[in-house]
């Protein structure tokens, strides 16, 4: 068993008790409490993975944009083959996508939208859905009108919500909302953006031109702007955006102040290193991250960008882009770190008082480390009812 919250135990058992976690030991502890015993028989038990960030309702595109081209190129492929696609077969992937979560031991997903056509979907399943609604908007002209209706829907839906799903506001990223509507968002309570994900946002923030700026002048024409010849991370600093509770996406072009900014503020950074590697961005510096003390959860991103939404897919990645990190740590990033970072404390560990969302990975019982395992690439995780 890996319980995240301590060492491992070998033949670790969890009571349940009502859904929640009752007691966590090995046999022989003191506590155990009576009851019928479920042998799941060789593997690892642990806590439900956390996906904090991925696009749930971008399933359908998965193939179509191909990969490595940078990111401007990326997106305006991405943004053409969404137009292109039929509504019908995106929402019928993002439905199989769903239904697929519990098959890799997810039980908790931060999960970006524009559209909010799938939360029904994620209300019939298991999985606890923090739903970013996501804006978009380069002209400040246009930013209280987007401000406003984007808090008017997110109120208009809460009474009728999924108990599973929750929607909180997010922002695209600082090369895509102009600092008006950043400000405004920042007011209706920012839960999440992209951040510092590609060379292209960094040099548009410094020089206002490049490949992104022909993307944007292309989509939305010519808007009076002055680069803030900052870092991502620092712009939006400027403009109040980090805070505790939010989660950025990526950071992957981040320097020694933007990790202290991130640090400083309790910003939680989600790290997508396949979705950085099929773009071409490079790769988040999770070490550096990691030192400075800024808190780390691990996502998948889509599948227009992704191979998987399998979270221990992303952990094997992770791995082996990284071989010194360790696999304790890849493993707490896919769960407790995941879970902190949505706002969901009660997932994440196996302790007492948690939600008993478990998940388990048949192995060899000769297994000596299983946290490496975890990240070997070879664990196929499911989720486990208790
Ligand atoms: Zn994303």
């Amino acid at each position: 068993m890996v319980p995240v919250a301590r060492p491992p135990l070998r033949n670790g058992r969890v009571a349940v008790d009502g859904g929640r976690i009752a007691w966590v030991g090995a046999p022989g502890e003191p506590g155990e409490p009576a009851g019928e015993v479920q042998d799941l028989g060789a593997g690892v038990l642990l806590p439900g993975l956390v996906n904090a960030h991925c696009h749930l309702e971008l399933s359908g595109l998965a193939g179509a944009i191909p990969p490595g081209s940078g990111f401007s190129a990326w997106v305006t492929a991405l943004v053409a083959a969404r137009a292109a696609a039929a509504p019908e077969s995106l929402d019928a992937a993002a439905t199989a996508a769903i239904e697929g979560l519990a098959g890799t031991g997810t039980v908790a997903i931060g999960d970006v939208s524009n559209a909010l056509a799938h939360l029904p979907a994620l209300g019939r399943s298991s999985v606890d859905a923090i739903v970013f609604y996501e804006q978009i908007g380069w002209d400040p002209a246009r930013a209280d009108a987007i401000a406003d209706a984007a808090r008017d829907r997110v109120a208009a839906l809460r009474p009728s919500l999924p108990a599973n799903v929750e929607v909180r506001l997010a922002a695209h990223a600082p090369h895509s909302v102009s600092a008006p509507l950043f400000r405004r968002l920042v007011a209706e309570r920012l839960g999440a953006l992209h951040l510092a994900e590609s060379p292209d946002e960094s040099a548009f923030l410094i020089d206002g031109d490049g490949d992104w700026g022909a993307f944007l002048g292309s989509r939305v024409g010519t808007v009076a702007w002055t680069p803030p010849r900052q870092s991502p991370v620092a712009y939006v600093d400027s403009l109040g955006v980090l805070a505790p509770g939010l989660l950025a996406a990526h950071c992957v072009h981040v320097d020694a102040a933007d990790r202290r900014r991130l640090a400083q503020s309790g910003t939680a950074v989600a790290v997508c290193p396949r979705s950085n590697r099929t773009i071409g961005v490079g790769l988040p510096p999770v070490e550096e991250l990691r030192a400075a003390g800024v808190r780390l959860a691990l996502g998948t991103d889509s599948l227009a960008s992704s191979p998987s939404l399998d979270l221990a897919e992303e952990m094997a990645a992770l791995q082996r882009e990284l071989p010194r990190l360790e696999p304790a740590f890849i493993v707490h990033m896919a769960t407790a770190g995941g879970a902190r970072a949505l706002g969901r404390p009660q997932l994440g560990t196996l302790e007492p008082g948690r939600r008993a969302a478990l998940a388990f990975a048949p192995a060899d019982a000769s297994l000596t480390s299983p946290e490496a395992f975890l990240t070997s690439g070879e664990a196929r995780v499911r989720r486990v009812d208790a």
